[in-house]
């Protein structure tokens, strides 16, 4: 089955209704209503039933959605049920902390692989990874990993984008403050937290 007619906005949603389905879960619920969701995760009701409803009709009047199958067919859409494999480049300051950051896995991900030029590097353990050569991202293709973060300084990051998608990687993550240009086939999100904070002041109210 295909979702093709679900809106960018409602995808986006989606991931923060999983953790809030997946926390209460693990707080032995079986069941939720719309009305807790939203209290849960900061969204109107309104809003996460009009989501619900471009996938299938998972609630029942007065007991709510069913947490285990809201869960997994969320995992589904947002194709995480394969806990996919991810690989790192750039394993500097910002890499070690996103290479530690523990919430990746609420999701399902498992970071698979670390790459950096640095020789330095090259052959530490972090975060129980242990760091390869970056001129080894060819093996991704091989390892099925398609899906990589990017935290390597702004001018190398083109390159390495080319590279990755070189070996197969479809889906970009990238942290390196610049835009890269990627082939139609490849995915690209960048987080750029500095322009997230330039934008903040216009929203100030005035004191
Ligand atoms: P450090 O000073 O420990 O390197 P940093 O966060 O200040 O940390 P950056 O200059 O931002 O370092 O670089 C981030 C990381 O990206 C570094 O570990 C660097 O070796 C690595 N790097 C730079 N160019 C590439 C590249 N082409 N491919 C892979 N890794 C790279």
């Amino acid at each position: 089955m295909k979702y093709h007619k679900i809106p960018d906005e409602t995808i986006r949603r989606l991931p923060i209704y999983l953790r809030g389905l997946l926390l209460s879960s693990e707080q032995g619920r079986q069941s939720i209503s719309s009305r807790n969701l939203a209290d849960f995760v900061g969204v109107n009701s309104w809003q996460i039933r009009k989501d619900f409803s471009y996938f299938g009709d998972f609630g029942t009047r007065g007991v709510g959605y069913n947490v285990e199958k809201l869960t997994k067919q969320i995992k589904k859409i947002l194709k995480l049920d394969a806990a996919p494999k991810v690989a790192l480049v750039g394993v500097g300051n910002l890499g070690s902390a996103v290479l530690a950051y523990p919430a990746f896995r609420i999701c399902g991900f498992d970071i698979a692989a670390a790459f950096d030029i640095n020789p330095k590097k090259i052959g530490k353990k972090i975060n129980n990874i242990v760091v390869e050569d970056a001129s080894k991202l060819r093996t991704l293709k091989k390892r099925r990993i398609n899906l990589a973060i990017i935290t390597v300084p702004r001018d190398a990051a083109q390159q390495t984008a080319d590279a990755l998608v070189k070996a197969g990687v479809r889906g970009i993550l990238n942290f390196s403050p610049c835009y890269i240009v990627v082939p139609k086939k490849v995915k690209v999100i960048t987080i750029d937290i500095a322009m997230d904070l330039a934008r903040l002041p216009y929203y100030m109210p005035a004191s």
